[in-house]
């Protein structure tokens, strides 16, 4: 198997390159050559590592670097459960928020950060990766390359402007993880790294590299918990669910669709996004249109123009092959607080603001419970008290692997948003 640009004929590569690339140098996103296809599958029991074996290989080419080791990455990547539970009326809600930092985003990273570490082995310098975070990716991305070899991760997010409970998810980290507080917003600390990847200097001391969402290595492991999850649900129920995914940058309903593709049994694809209306908007008009992002709830859905967009439309063209594979629903504000409020009467269930958008979108589109359905439950409510706790009128308990992340928490230097400070404290030091 071999990748491709989704925005030229550039020089196709293999899956180690991309992933240690990241974008292509024309600037399009890594998409495989061919959308590969299963005849055959594990047993609905096998382990999470088994099956994302399985359904990895037709992505990995036979000379592929990873292709020895690839057995050896799902199991770094899947060190905890991931459990499909039924909650009734026809439906079942995959957890993936049992992770290091209780997020779905726990997966990808978990398989770049092994993945960068096994390539770089005999490399005489460490890979060092810049991030700028808003919140929760830099945590997973933390959690994911904390001492692991071979490579160093400098996190930056905005001072002041995550939440207390995010920063301390940040701040947890030592050995080849630092976490710098900007003075600054999001953006500021996204120009940083931008600057850093062209200067001279920083490319003359380090060998730098990134771990965006946007990255392959990423998008290609999430596609295995859909593999599992339509195998164990057909054979629970006898046939395949519909499934909806809490969307933003889609990597993840991308990756349902890769799925789905490879032969999984998965029926209709449904992603339920906020209050930013791309997707819905590319659907209705069969046309691609970007927009202003909009603040929402569901913060880590807040996209106005989703970067995965580019993947979708390049895999099933707009307007027939986009309306064929997939569906799309935006669930508002107050519908996403109503469904929170309601989850643990109607579901016994308190869902995090990610996860209600799909339980919303479950509601609207099948009331009367015809169909099967999976929700894709993105986050652990834990991880938003602000919005849950008086929705549901208590206190959510943090997972014990969240609270121990929580519990390192130290100071970390805070800078001005200037290249220079951040390599006093990165490379002087
Ligand atoms: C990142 C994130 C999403 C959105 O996922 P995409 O792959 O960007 O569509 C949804 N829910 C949570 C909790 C997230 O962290």
């Amino acid at each position: 198997m071999q990748y491709l640009s989704t925005q030229s004929d550039a020089r196709a590569v293999s899956l180690a390159t991309a992933l240690q690339k990241g974008l292509a140098p024309d600037g399009g996103l890594y998409v495989p050559q061919t959308l590969p296809t299963l005849n055959h599958w594990p047993a609905p029991a096998a382990s999470l590592p088994t099956v994302a074996t399985h359904a990895l290989r037709p992505f990995v080419g036979e000379n592929d670097p990873l292709a020895p080791v690839l057995p050896a990455l799902c199991e770094a990547t899947y060190g905890f459960p991931v459990p499909l539970t039924d909650v009734g009326r026809r439906t079942a809600v995959l957890e993936l928020y049992h992770g290091p930092t209780a997020a779905f985003k726990d997966v990808g990273a978990r398989f770049l950060a092994d993945s960068l570490s096994r390539l770089n082995a005999s490399a005489d310098q460490p890979l060092t990766i810049l991030v700028a975070t808003s919140g929760d990716t830099g945590a997973a991305v933390a959690a994911a390359f904390h001492r692991k070899p071979n490579v160093e991760v400098v996190v930056l997010y905005p001072k002041g402007r995550v939440s207390a409970r995010q920063e301390k998810q940040l701040t947890g980290w030592d050995a080849n993880v630092q976490t710098v507080a900007v003075r600054g917003v999001f953006d500021d600390c996204q120009r940083l790294v931008k600057a850093a990847f062209q200067s001279e200097r920083w490319n003359g001391r380090l060998r730098l590299s990134s771990a965006n969402s946007i990255n392959i290595g990423r998008l290609l492991p999430q596609m295995t918990y859909y593999v599992a999850a339509g195998l164990r649900y057909r054979a629970r129920h006898g046939v395949a669910p519909n499934v909806i995914v809490p969307s933003g940058n889609l990597g993840n309903g991308l990756a349902a669709l890769y799925a789905r593709a490879l032969g999984a049994p998965l029926q209709r694809i449904v992603l339920a996004t906020n209050a930013n209306r791309a997707v819905v908007h590319a659907l209705e008009h069969g046309a691609y249109t970007a927009f202003d992002t909009v603040e929402t709830l569901a913060t880590a859905m807040d996209v106005g123009d989703p970067s995965n967009m580019e993947r979708l439309l390049h895999h099933w063209p707009p307007p027939d092959a986009l309306r064929q594979a997939v569906e799309a629903v935006r669930v508002p504000d107050d519908a996403l607080r109503e469904h929170m409020r309601r989850g643990p009467d109607a579901w016994d269930t308190v869902w995090d603001p990610h996860t209600a958008a799909a339980v919303a979108a479950r509601e609207r589109l099948d009331p009367d419970d015809n169909h099967p359905w999976m929700l894709v439950a993105t986050a652990h409510p834990a991880k938003f008290p602000d919005v849950v706790e008086p929705l549901v009128g208590a206190t959510v308990p943090v997972p014990e692997a969240l609270a121990e992340v929580m519990a390192r928490s130290h100071a970390v230097p805070t800078i001005d948003p200037t290249l220079d400070a951040l390599w006093d404290v990165v490379v002087s030091e």
